[in-house]
C-alpha cells in the first residue's frame, strides 16, 4: 500500500498564526518541509482510495497534491484538527463512505452543519476490534487514551501491518500492543519532542514504543512548533533505527 501524508502538523499548524516563536519564524521565512498543515493521511489500498482525518486545511491539501479519487474517509476522533474541514466534501463529486464510531458521528452532528453529514457521505458505523473487511484488506478500528473518545487503526494489506495510533497518551490497552507488535510501519502523532505532555505521547516515548512492539519502522507526524524543526528532527532520526520524520507530501511504500 502506498502512504502519503497530505498533512503533518498538530492543531495549530507551523507556523502558528501570529507566533513569534523561532521555529514559526523560520518557517514563515524558509517554507519547505518547515511548514506543516493539519493532520491528514492518504492510504492507497487495492482499488480504494481512504483518507484518513479532514482538517481545516484538507481543501488546500487536497488540491495541491491533485487528489482527484477517495473512496471513504475514516475519521479518529472529533477536534477541530481533524474534523473541521469535513464539511469541503459537501463539494466533493463523487459519493464517500464514511467510517466514524458512532458517539463520534453523534458529537460531529451537533454542529450546526450537522444534518448535512448524510448529503456528504454514507456514515458507515466501526467499532474498535471490529475487522472491516474489503476483497484483499481490511482494517481494525482500536480505542486509544486522548482527551476525548479517539481511534487509531490497524491496516492488513498483502501480508503488510501499517498501524496508525491517532492522538494518544503514552498509554495503551493490551489490545493496542497486541495490534502494534510487529508492524512493518508505525505511525504516531507526537506533537511535542520530549516531556510529560497532557493527552500527548511525546517523539522520545513514540521511538521507545516502537522498540517495545518490535515495529520495523516508525514514522512521526502531528508536530507542534515545540517540537525540533525538520531539519533537526531527521538529524536526530539519522541515529535511530527505522525512524521516518513525516513532512506535508511524504509518500511511503509498504
Ligand atoms: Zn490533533
Ligand atoms: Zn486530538
Amino acid at each position: 500500500m502506498k502512504i502519503t501524508f497530505l498533512g503533518t502538523g498538530a492543531a495549530e499548524g507551523i507556523p502558528a498564526l501570529n507566533c513569534p516563536c523561532p521555529h514559526c519564524t523560520r518557517a514563515r521565512r524558509e517554507g519547505g518541509r518547515l511548514v506543516r498543515h493539519r493532520n491528514a493521511i492518504l492510504f492507497s489500498l487495492p482499488g480504494y482510495e481512504l483518507l484518513l482525518d479532514t482538517p481545516p486545511d484538507i481543501r488546500e491539501l487536497l488540491a495541491r497534491y491533485q487528489i482527484h479519487r477517495i473512496e471513504g474517509i475514516f475519521l479518529t476522533h472529533a477536534h477541530h484538527d481533524h474534523t473541521g474541514g469535513l464539511e469541503e466534501f459537501l463539494y466533493w463529486r463523487k459519493d464517500l463512505d464514511l467510517f466514524v464510531e458512532p458517539q463520534v458521528y453523534e458529537s460531529l452532528r451537533r454542529e450546526n452543519w450537522g444534518d448535512r453529514l448524510p448529503d456528504i457521505a454514507f456514515h458507515c458505523p466501526i467499532h474498535p476490534g471490529m475487522a472491516v473487511r474489503f476483497d484483499g484488506f481490511f482494517f481494525t478500528p482500536f480505542a486509544v487514551h486522548h482527551t476525548i473518545p479517539c481511534f487509531g487503526l490497524a491496516i492488513y494489506e498483502g501480508g503488510r501491518k501499517v498501524v496508525y495510533t491517532s492522538d494518544t497518551s503514552n498509554r495503551f490497552s493490551n489490545y493496542a500492543y497486541r495490534l502494534m507488535a510487529e508492524a512493518d510501519l508505525l505511525i504516531v502523532n507526537t506533537p511535542r519532542f520530549t516531556g510529560p505532555h497532557e493527552g500527548h505521547i511525546t517523539s522520545t516515548e513514540a521511538v521507545a514504543l516502537k522498540k517495545r512492539v518490535g515495529a520495523r519502522r516508525l514514522a512521526l507526524t502531528h508536530f507542534n512548533h515545540n517540537n525540533r524543526t525538520h531539519d533537526s528532527l531527521e538529524k536526530w532520526a539519522q541515529g535511530l533505527d527505522g525512524v521516518i520524520i513525516a513532512y506535508d507530501g511524504l509518500e511511503i511504500e509498504v
